[in-house]
């Protein structure tokens, strides 16, 4: 299927690993020119590289996205190296374990700049080219949204935020013709996944435990998968949707638990 989206740009947060890399992957198959906006310039760099051996336009902006100031650096830096946006991918985020118990105000407000403010800010700047070439928003959120989690205060305020936001927003652009969508993964292996699973007694044993309980063949999402929802997203053949909140996560979240 074409999805039409030769040509055009898009910035993906985060874009260097896991999720974000696999959003990269995917539009620049689909012949995007991609901005990888990420904090890790060695890999960021080494992807771009690859992807550009394979004939791929990529560019890497370096940016730590906790400030405002950090934002709108990154957005006038792909402004003026691709002259255009019709794509923002907010994917940049961490679960940093915040707990109510275990953390501070502070901590939960600093939590909300990793996971939260971001979003606004990049929406926020890139809006003005987003309109000019009525391009599309897909924002990264989380199951922890909807289910908890435990111990991660700021991440799942910061991803119900998301959420809401992305309600918010697809209202908010209606008339300048900008839809705005949400994709929520469940499990997914990635590096920050990896990292979590490595902080328990028995990482093995842990992934079994929670594959044994993904309704859709026992088995992880793959970031693949996220990558291909995200695609289809900002392509035109989903160009009456808007506002949406799509769980790709084989069940995970909703599916009756009787059946596992
Ligand atoms: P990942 O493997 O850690 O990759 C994320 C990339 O974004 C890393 O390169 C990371 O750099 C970078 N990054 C994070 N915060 C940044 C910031 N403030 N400024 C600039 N770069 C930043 O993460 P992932 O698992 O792919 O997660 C991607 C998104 O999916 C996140 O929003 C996450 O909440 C969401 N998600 C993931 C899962 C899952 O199962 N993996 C489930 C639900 C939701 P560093 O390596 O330096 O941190």
């Amino acid at each position: 299927m074409d999805l039409g989206l030769d040509g055009k740009v898009a910035i993906v947060t985060g874009g260097a690993k896991g999720i974000g890399a696999a959003i990269v992957r995917a539009a620049t198959a689909e012949g995007m020119t991609v901005a990888i906006v990420d904090r890790d310039e060695a890999v960021s760099q080494a992807f771009a590289a690859q992807l550009r051996a394979a004939g791929h336009t990529v560019h890497v902006v370096i940016a730590s996205l906790e400030t405002a100031a950090a934002c709108a650096a990154a957005v006038a830096e792909v402004v003026a190296r691709c002259g255009r946006i019709d794509a923002l991918i907010n994917n940049a985020g961490v679960n940093d374990g915040v707990g109510l118990a275990s953390g501070s105000p502070a901590e939960f407000a600093a939590s909300l700049d990793r996971n939260l403010s971001h979003y606004f800010a990049m929406a926020h700047y890139a809006l003005p080219a987003l309109t000019e070439w009525r391009g599309n928003i897909v924002n990264i959120a989380s199951k922890v949204a909807v289910t908890g989690q435990g111990g991660t205060s700021g991440y799942a305020a910061a991803k119900g935020a998301i959420m809401a936001l992305t309600r918010e927003w697809a209202v908010e652009l209606l008339p300048v013709g900008i839809r705005v969508n949400a994709v929520i993964p469940a499990e997914v292996m990635t590096p920050l996944y990896e990292q979590w699973l490595a902080t328990h007694a028995d990482p093995a044993g842990k992934l079994q435990d929670i594959v044994s309980k993904i309704p859709l063949g026992h088995r992880m999402t793959t970031a693949d998968e996220i990558a291909a929802a995200v695609l289809f997203l900002l392509s035109s053949k989903s160009g009456h949707t808007t506002g949406q909140q799509l769980h790709v996560d084989g069940g995970y979240v909703h599916l009756d638990r009787a059946i596992r």
